[in-house]
């Protein structure tokens, strides 16, 4: 993945969401950006989740497509510059109840 396309403003939280291209989680979307909320394994995690082995690891991970910025509003570089309606397009990951993740 290239991070210089990434987003990054100073409204970011730290940790566990980003925006990123939509291509890389999204694959043949309209959507050319994507909000990406990953929940990563903490130390306790790993007692209580018997199939994530690292900290670090992904617990689950949530993708959808989007047009703005979340945070500061600015609106993300898109050939769509119409603004017309997308249709939602998103997916769930869950990592946490077997060695294979589940795509939801
Ligand atoms: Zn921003």
């Amino acid at each position: 993945m290239n991070d210089g396309y990434q987003h990054q403003c100073e409204w970011m939280p730290v940790g566990g969401a980003s925006i990123a291209p939509a291509e890389h989680f999204l694959g043949d979307s309209a959507w050319q950006w994507c909000l990406v909320i990953t929940r990563e394994a903490t130390e306790a995690d790993l007692e209580e989740f018997q199939y994530i082995e690292e900290v670090g690891d992904h617990i689950w991970q949530t993708v959808i497509g989007i047009s703005h910025c979340p945070f500061c509003g600015v609106t993300l570089e898109s050939d769509n510059t119409k603004g017309e309606p997308l249709e939602a397009h998103f997916h769930h990951i869950d990592s946490s109840n077997s060695w294979y993740s589940r795509r939801l």
